[in-house]
């Protein structure tokens, strides 16, 4: 997988504003951010996009939803909701070919169809 931005942060080599961490996870907020709680969930693994990932790795796809549900605790809008998102290449608009999710959140979100 080519070098990307968020790999040059995993290794602490760019400065970014990390909310979280773990041995296989990192998250950071958003350096664009569209909504009042912006956050890029991370897997330390090269894993290009949502088709790279392997069976073996289902678990750590759950872990980066877990980590994102926990985030949004932490930053107190759980009840109210938010949203999360993984872009995948040209149509879905992904620019970092890093997996990422996406939790967004903190104010009211447009529908997805509007
Ligand atoms: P994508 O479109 O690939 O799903 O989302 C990439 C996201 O990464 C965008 O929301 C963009 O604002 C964010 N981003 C791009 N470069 C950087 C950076 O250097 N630092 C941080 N924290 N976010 C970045």
């Amino acid at each position: 997988m080519p070098e990307t931005i968020f790999s040059k942060i995993i290794r602490r080599e760019l400065p970014a504003d990390v909310v979280y961490e773990d041995d296989e996870l990192m998250a950071f907020r958003d350096i664009n951010p569209q909504a009042p709680v912006h956050v890029l969930v991370v897997p330390r693994a090269d894993i290009a996009t949502v088709n790279d990932i392997l069976p073996g790795q289902a678990e750590l796809i759950g872990k980066m939803v877990l980590a994102a549900q926990q985030i949004a605790a932490d930053e107190g809008i759980a009840d109210d909701g938010y949203r999360l998102v993984i872009n995948c290449n040209r149509h879905g608009c992904q620019e970092v070919f890093h997996l990422h999710l996406h939790l967004i959140g903190g104010k009211q979100l447009r529908g997805i169809s509007r």
